[in-house]
C-alpha cells in the first residue's frame, strides 16, 4: 500500500460544463475509500470544466491572463471539492500556489505535509501559480514536493493505450511502459513538462479511469487496473509493492 499518494483529476471529473452536484459525490466516495485505507491523499484537480486558458476563444485576452483565469478555475473546484468532503465527514484543506488570504490557505511544502500527517485530504490548487503550465505539471511538482510515493492520473480510459481506443479497435493497452517509451512513442499520457519531471525524479506514474466506483481504492490497493509508468517497463510491481517510508 502507498503511505502517500498525489492523485491528478481533470476538472472535467467534477462536471462536462462547470460543477454537477452528482460528479461530486462520486468523486467524494472514492477519496472517501482511499483515506478510509490509511493512505495519505494530495489532490491536484484541472480546471478544463470552467476554462482552458490555451482553448479559450477571447483574442482580445492575452495568454498569461486567460492561464490565470485557468488557474482560478482550478481554485474554484478545489474548494467546491474540499468542502463536499468535509460535508461527508473527512478533513479536507485547500492550499493555493499563489496567496489568496480569506480563499484559502497559501502553499508551502511543510504546510501540506503537516496536513498530509494529520490526516487531511489536501487539495493543491492554483496549478503551479505559473502562466503556459498545466495542471499536469502542477501535479508532479507537488507529489515530488510533498513526497508522494507515486502520482495516480485519473483519466477517462482504463490506462495507457498504443492509439485512441475510441477511434481505433486495433489499440492495445499497455500494463507498463517507461517514461522513454511514453516520450519516444509520444502516447499524450501528460505533457511533456510534466512526464519530464517524473522521470527525472524516479516518480512512478499511474494512469487509470477513476470514472469506475472503487477504482482509486483498487488502484491504491495494488490491483492491476491500469497503466504503470516508469523508468524500468518490465517491472511489474505495483502501489502495494512500495515499501512505506
Ligand atoms: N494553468 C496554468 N498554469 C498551471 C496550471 C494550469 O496557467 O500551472 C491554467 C491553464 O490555463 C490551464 C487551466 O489552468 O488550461 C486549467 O488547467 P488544465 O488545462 O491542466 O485542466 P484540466 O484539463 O486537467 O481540467
Amino acid at each position: 500500500m502507498l503511505r502517500r499518494a498525489l492523485v491528478k483529476i481533470s476538472g472535467e471529473a467534477l462536471g462536462t460544463r462547470g460543477l454537477a452536484g452528482e460528479s461530486i459525490s462520486l468523486l467524494v466516495s472514492q477519496i472517501t475509500e482511499a483515506t478510509a485505507l490509511g493512505v495519505q491523499i494530495g489532490i491536484v484537480l484541472g480546471g478544463g470544466n470552467i476554462l482552458r486558458g490555451r482553448d479559450l476563444d477571447l483574442p482580445a485576452v492575452r495568454r498569461p491572463i486567460r492561464d490565470r483565469m485557468g488557474m482560478l478555475a482550478t481554485v474554484v473546484n478545489a474548494l467546491a471539492a474540499a468542502d463536499s468532503l468535509i460535508a461527508a465527514g473527512q478533513s479536507a484543506v485547500v492550499l493555493t500556489a499563489t496567496p489568496m488570504p480569506g480563499v484559502a490557505e497559501h502553499f508551502r511544502m511543510e504546510t501540506a505535509r503537516e496536513h498530509l500527517e494529520g490526516g487531511k485530504v489536501v487539495f493543491l490548487a492554483g496549478g503551479t501559480g505559473h502562466p503556459y503550465f498545466t495542471t499536469d505539471t502542477a501535479a508532479a511538482l507537488r507529489a515530488l514536493e510533498i513526497g508522494a510515493d507515486a502520482l495516480l492520473k485519473a483519466t477517462k480510459v482504463d490506462g495507457v493505450y498504443s492509439a485512441d481506443p475510441v477511434d481505433n479497435e486495433d489499440a492495445v493497452r499497455y500494463d507498463a511502459l517507461s517514461y522513454d517509451q511514453v516520450l519516444e512513442q509520444k502516447l499524450g499520457v501528460m505533457d511533456l513538462t510534466a512526464i519530464t519531471l517524473c522521470r527525472e525524479n524516479h516518480l512512478p506514474v499511474y494512469v487509470f479511469d477513476m470514472r469506475v466506483p472503487g477504482n482509486l481504492a483498487r488502484m491504491l490497493c495494488g490491483e492491476p487496473i491500469g497503466t504503470r509508468i516508469s523508468g524500468d517497463a518490465m517491472r511489474r510491481d505495483r502501489p502495494s509493492d512500495r515499501v512505506p517510508s
